[in-house]
């Protein structure tokens, strides 16, 4: 049997890119897996892909900022799949620039976006995931957030707030058996976040990777599928580094 096999999971920010890989896994893995993201139609592809892996799917439009879109999405899981098990904190977005040049509305959206939106949907799933007495709680930081990074101080904010916010929710929910644990990806090239950059700065990234490549959203979801699973049932409020020995 599939090790996630009966496990149904939420990942957000599942319509593409790193998301939709983790999607993906989870399926192949047997769990059944909701997605959303704002645009309906790319999460709806996501949908298609993990049905056609032969697990049961649920696409909506849904933006993690807002409690009540968030709060009926789990509903609505919970009605038609079961669940939810596994909840994939994962929708993300920049808008980098330099402190001195960055907006108030940037600093906002950043922080709503990639940490409070993991409040909203965390909140969400805890109640039933502490009824059922078990759970997975997994986000998506970055390595920008253990080490920072200057152009990009709202998103380093927002993903080392996530590191905290997950090692105080592992602690509240591990009487429940829900464990709570961070992935932080180094950079993954390819995505919606980093489809934009020049061979030039690529390079000039990959110069800090002791492993000399990027990483690939198939390696972030190896991890996410590890942290989901019964093999880590003794993991909990940890990050870990996906990042080819960035940050070591
Ligand atoms: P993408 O831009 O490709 O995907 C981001 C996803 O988040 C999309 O599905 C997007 O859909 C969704 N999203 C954004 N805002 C919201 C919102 N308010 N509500 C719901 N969904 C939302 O990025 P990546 O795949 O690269 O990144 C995924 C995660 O991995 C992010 O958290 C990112 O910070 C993190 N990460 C990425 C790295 C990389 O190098 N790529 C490195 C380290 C971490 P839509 O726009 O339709 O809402």
């Amino acid at each position: 049997m599939a090790e996630l096999s009966g496990k149904i999971a939420i990942v957000t920010g599942g319509s593409r890119g790193i998301g939709r890989a983790i999607a993906l896994r989870l399926a192949a893995s047997g769990a059944d897996v909701a997605v959303c993201a704002r645009n309906a139609e790319a999460a709806a592809e996501t949908a298609t892909l993990v049905a056609q892996a032969g697990a049961r799917s649920l696409s909506r439009s849904v933006d993690v900022t807002d409690a009540e879109q968030v709060g009926d999405l789990v509903k609505e899981v919970s009605d038609q799949l079961g669940g939810p098990d596994i909840l994939v904190n994962n929708a993300g977005i920049t808008r980098d620039n330099l402190l001195m040049r960055m907006k108030e509305e940037d600093w906002d959206a950043v922080l709503e976006t990639n940490l409070k939106g993991a409040f909203t949907c965390s909140k969400a799933v805890a109640r039933p995931m502490m009824k059922a007495r078990s759970g997975r709680i997994i986000s998506i930081s970055s390595v920008v957030g253990i080490v920072g990074n200057a152009g990009q101080a709202n998103y380093a904010a927002s993903k080392a707030g996530l590191i905290g916010f997950s090692k105080s929710l592992a602690r509240e929910l591990a009487s429940r058996n829900i464990t709570v644990n961070v992935v932080a990806p180094g950079f993954v090239p390819d995505t919606g976040m980093t489809g934009d950059l020049t061979e030039a700065a690529v390079e000039g990234m990959m110069a800090n990777v002791p492993l000399s490549r990027p990483g690939t959203p198939e390696e972030v979801a190896d991890a996410v599928e590890f942290l989901a699973s019964d093999r880590s049932a003794y993991v909990t409020g940890q990050v870990l580094a996906v990042d080819g020995g960035m940050t070591m």
